[in-house]
Formats: structure tokens, C-alpha cells, sequence
């Protein structure tokens, strides 16, 4: 049985100075993440600030949009917006480039959720100038990473 009964909604994020470069990108089809010049974090969620060395010297990098599953969990019931989207899959996925986002699996039938399991990054559109972005498994690789 597939863990998505029904598409989910997207509702809207709260998009401020901090963020809005990273939500453009988002309904643009791009995965954007911090990364400080200072320690060489990269930095989830989106801030102006390193939360490891405090650092306002920061830059944009485009991430690859891959990962692992690090946790997830089927959620049968829902509230506000996604009482209606069950069961739904809510998830840590562990990007390629080290950050752990909260986020949502769509496309896996139950049988393909793991932890581990590699996925890669979709885009659900809000209708408001950004993009949710959300992970479905991974298409294996045609060709070897260089
Ligand atoms: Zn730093």
C-alpha cells in the first residue's frame, strides 16, 4: 500500500529577509543551503547567523538534492491542512552536504521506507512564490559520482 493515499497540501511558508532568497529557489526547482566562510558549517535552517561560531559570514550554495531517510514515521491521522492528506510519511532526511531537514516522503510504498533509504529532493509548489520541498526515493545513478 502506498503511504500517500492522497497528495499533500502545500500550504505557504512565513517567508522573511533571512529566507526569501532560499524560498525563490525553491519554486525556481533549486535546494539552497547556508554554509559560513568563517568554520565551514553548513547551516540548517536558513539564518543569517553560524549557530556553530556566530559568524555573519555566510554564502549560498546550491545543494545536490540527495540524502538519506535518517528517521521517519506513517502518520495516520492529521491536523489543520493535512487532515485530509493521511497516512502521510513525515521524515528526517540527511542531505549529502551533512544537514538533517524536517520534511516529507512522497512516491515510496511502504515497503520501500528506510532508514537509509536514498532520496532526492521534489518540489510541490505553493502557489505563492516558493516551492515545499520534499524527498522521493531515489532513481539510482546511470553513472558513478566523480
Ligand atoms: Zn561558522
Amino acid at each position: 500500500m502506498s503511504t500517500q493515499a492522497r497528495s499533500l497540501p502545500a500550504p505557504a511558508p512565513a517567508v522573511n529577509p533571512e529566507t526569501s532568497e532560499f524560498w525563490t529557489a525553491t519554486a525556481e526547482g533549486r535546494l539552497l543551503l547556508k554554509r559560513c566562510l568563517n568554520c565551514g558549517s553548513v547551516i540548517w535552517y536558513p539564518r543569517a547567523i553560524c549557530p556553530e561560531c556566530s559568524s555573519m559570514d555566510t554564502e549560498w550554495i546550491a545543494a545536490s538534492g540527495r540524502g538519506r531517510v535518517y528517521s521517519y514515521t506513517v502518520n495516520h491521522r492529521g491536523e489543520g491542512a493535512y487532515q485530509d492528506s493521511t497516512p502521510f510519511v513525515l521524515a528526517y532526511v540527511e542531505l549529502d552536504e551533512g544537514p538533517r531537514i524536517m520534511t516529507n516522503i512522497v512516491g515510496a510504498d511502504d515497503i520501500d521506507l528506510a532508514v537509509g533509504l536514498p532520496v532526492e529532493v521534489v518540489f510541490h509548489d505553493t502557489g505563492d512564490g516558493s516551492a515545499l520541498p520534499r524527498f522521493r526515493p531515489a532513481e539510482p545513478r546511470t553513472h558513478p559520482a566523480s
